[in-house]
């Protein structure tokens, strides 16, 4: 039975792990973390997830959570997610991190931590977006350059990064497709006089109600419209997708992971 410690686990996507894992074979919630001084610290997860008591009581701390866990699956916020990988390598635990919105130096810290335990860093845990990354990635090798590629992505009121880890995600699956570093492409925002230049990948944002997690990618070609599109209509495919990955995970040898490794995709790269 793979162990799991779920951080960030009184959140929307903590307590929908809480929930999908009730229904998965060969895992167990061991642990579940929040931030310390949160409200919930010592109450039932279970119970605040809404399923009823399951023995397990939110804590404050990773560390102390560390010794029951095979696997940690971390949905919370960017400004502690060096600080949980280095605990968990520590302590030659699994991490599976998908939280968004991570820092700039994150690859570094994961890619230290990755020496001494299997890490995987996900930005969006769905069997659809997976798939969809790895067709961005054809679709822009394979068109002409003068098919325009714009991402325009939509979540719900309360998301706090933008744009999310996924578009950034699509955007750079489509720049390796296109073979141009994707730094040098994208487009974050537009305003006031701002022409489009050949080759860039540009972004656009929705914030709104409840709306779970919408990506179109478009290739806009002369007379001809190509869009890849995913709809997310219930965060419990990331929730089922990261437990999946999160289980896979904590039988890997130490090393870096993505979710198109755990569903064994053949991409083209
Ligand atoms: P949320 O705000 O509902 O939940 C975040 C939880 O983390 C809260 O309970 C908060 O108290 C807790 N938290 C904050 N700081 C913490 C800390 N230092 N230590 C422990 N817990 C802490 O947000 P959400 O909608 O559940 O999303 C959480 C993250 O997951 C976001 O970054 C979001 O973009 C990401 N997300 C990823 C995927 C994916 O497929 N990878 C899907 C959905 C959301």
């Amino acid at each position: 039975m793979v162990r799991v410690v779920i951080v960030g686990a009184t959140g929307r996507m903590g307590c929908t792990l809480v929930v999908c894992a009730r229904h998965m074979q060969g895992l167990v919630v061991t642990g579940a973390v929040d931030r310390l001084g949160h409200a919930s610290i010592g109450r039932d997860i279970g119970e605040l997830a809404g399923i009823g008591p399951i023995g397990v009581l939110v804590s404050g701390s990773l560390v102390s959570a560390l010794d029951a866990a095979d696997v940690v699956v971390d949905f919370s916020d960017p400004s502690s997610t060096a600080a949980n990988l280095d605990a968990c390598a520590q302590a030659g635990v699994a991490m599976l991190v998908g939280t968004t919105g991570l820092a700039a130096d994150i690859d570094a810290h994961a890619a230290r931590a990755a020496q001494h335990i299997p890490v995987m860093i996900a930005s969006n845990t769905s069997l659809g977006v997976t798939l969809l990354t790895a067709l961005v990635r054809e679709a822009a090798r394979l068109l002409p350059d003068d098919f325009d590629i714009e991402i325009v992505e939509a979540h719900h009121r309360h998301k706090k990064d933008a744009p999310s880890g996924t578009a950034l995600t699509l955007g750079k699956a489509a720049a390796q497709g296109r073979g141009v570093a994707f730094e040098t492409v994208a487009v974050m925002a537009r305003e006031g006089v701002a022409p489009r230049k050949i080759g860039d990948i540009g972004f656009s944002v929705v914030r709104g109600g409840d709306i779970v997690g919408e990506h179109d990618v478009i290739f806009a070609g002369t007379a001809e419209k190509l869009t890849l599109s995913h709809q997310a209509t219930d965060r419990a495919v990331f929730a089922r997708g990261a437990l999946q990955a999160a289980r896979w995970l904590a039988a890997r040898q130490a090393g870096r992971f993505g979710m198109s490794d755990f569903i064994s995709l053949k991409t083209a790269t």
